[in-house]
């Protein structure tokens, strides 16, 4: 049985979060507005469209992409047989689906590129830690089509303006895996050095050694940690095309001043990449190793999911992560909705009647809020200040009487007696 129901005192049993999952409180949710806003502002900037896929794809879309060996697909999928007895996973990133929804819906009859964006969450069964969840959101954008470097530095660009407009100073880290043949060639150099060391490698490494050696690359081990720096770099077998490839890339964001670090043991957990390959950290003391986000180049991927040959380069946005840092930071997210107008009210007749009324000022476009739970003028009044409102209407008893309703200017404390069936043109007048 699973752990969710947990004794509570006195035998009850209380549900509780799966491990490692987490809720978006209200406290909280203004920060991914925030970041939800930005994303959608950039997507269309940029001309990305919106895709939402599902939360389970096939379990072998995943396998195929990311790779078998891959912590993310060996170690971390969510996966189970439904009961017809097909293999699902649920999503642990959205590149393999965007890929998946641009071949099944034809996009490649589209004008090339295809640029899709979306924001939602994913799943990984991690171990949990600061920043590190099992269900977390990103948003993630791809542009399917174009093999021109001028669209890598474009994504790079993108994720570190992102950043830069949330309030956080990012340092690109950037490196290039050059072609599958590239890889076999450095995967071999890396195997042959690292053999040489074997004994003193940690016992995850021995596995990633036989089973993934370009991990080895961001083990956080300390003795492993100064095994890499003796490794071999990729950059030394960097075919020409491929070097030829991250130059430009680099001219460009030297073009667009976006500051980066040439970082040669930046490897990424997931076998598809090809190519440009970055990460984005937070420009500050302990920064290091904090990736708010982190995509690169897969021109390999969409054949080898059975679609055309078509290059293509992405990046996802860890949004958790990067709450934690505008955290860090003290970056607060702007209060989005300041309501102008209070609406108390006193007794049952007019409470019935404030249903109607808050109804049609909020229609006709007036940011209005009420509490229809707390029946006191003070504790309304007192909420109406605390809210910065410029006006409070009362509907009381005496009012329903005389079919009015009180304006009262919550800056001079002034009050005046309003006809009720003006009121809606009356509130909007003085607002202006
Ligand atoms: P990836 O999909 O692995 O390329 O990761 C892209 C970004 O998602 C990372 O840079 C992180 O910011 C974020 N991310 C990845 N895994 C997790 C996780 N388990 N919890 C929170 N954020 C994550």
């Amino acid at each position: 049985m699973s752990k969710p129901l947990k004794k509570a005192k006195g035998g009850k049993v209380r549900p509780q979060l799966l491990r490692g999952m987490k809720d978006i409180l209200p406290q909280d949710a203004p920060y991914w507005d925030m970041i939800r806003r930005k994303a959608r502002e950039l997507a269309e900037s940029y001309s990305f469209s919106r895709v939402e896929t599902p939360l389970l794809e096939a379990r072998d879309l995943f396998e195929r992409s990311i790779g078998e060996h891959t912590d993310i697909v060996s170690k971390e999928m969510f996966t189970f047989t439904d009961k017809g007895g097909e293999s699902i996973a649920v999503r642990p990133e959205w590149t393999a689906s965007a890929c998946r929804a641009y071949i099944e819906h034809g996009m490649v009859n589209q004008p090339q590129p295809v640029k899709l964006w979306s924001f939602f969450q994913c799943f990984r069964r991690e171990r949990p830690q600061a920043g590190r969840y099992r269900s977390f959101w990103q948003a993630d954008y791809e542009v399917i089509g174009d093999a021109d470097p001028v669209v890598d530095a474009e994504l790079i660009l993108i994720l570190y303006t992102f950043l830069k407009e949330l309030g956080i100073q990012g340092l690109v880290q950037i490196n290039s895996l050059g072609t599958p043949e590239t890889r076999r060639k450095y995967t071999r150099g890396l195997v042959e050095y690292y053999k040489k060391h074997a004994r003193k490698l940690c016992g995850d490494c021995k596995v990633r050694l036989k089973k993934n050696p370009l991990r080895l690359l961001d083990c956080k081990v300390p003795e492993c940690r100064e095994l890499v720096t003796a490794a071999p770099e990729i950059i030394d077998f960097l075919d020409d095309e491929s070097r030829k490839h991250f130059m430009s890339v680099l001219e460009y964001l030297d073009e667009s001043e976006v500051p980066y670090n040439l970082n040669s043991r930046l490897v990424r957990g997931l076998d598809y990449y090809t190519r440009t390959l970055f990460e984005l950290w937070p420009d500050r003391e302990g920064g290091e190793n904090i990736a708010l986000g982190g995509g690169g180049r897969y021109d390999g991927l969409m054949k080898l999911l059975g679609g055309r040959d078509t290059p293509a380069c992405g990046f996802a946005m860890g949004v958790d992560r990067v709450v934690l840092e505008m955290k860090e930071q003290h970056i607060t997210p702007p209060r989005q909705f300041q309501p102008d107008v209070y609406l108390a009210q006193l007794g049952d007749r007019a409470k019935r009647r404030s249903l109607k009324l808050f109804n049609d000022l909020r229609a006709s476009g007036v940011r209005i809020i009420e509490n229809f739970s707390q029946d006191g003028l003070k504790e309304q009044l007192g909420a109406a200040s605390d809210a910065g409102v410029r006006y409070t209407l009362i509907l009381g008893q005496k009012e329903m009487l005389d079919n009015t309703i009180l304006l009262r200017d919550m800056e001079n404390g002034s009050q005046e007696v309003v006809a009720f069936e003006k009121i809606v043109g009356e509130v909007k007048k003085k607002l202006g």
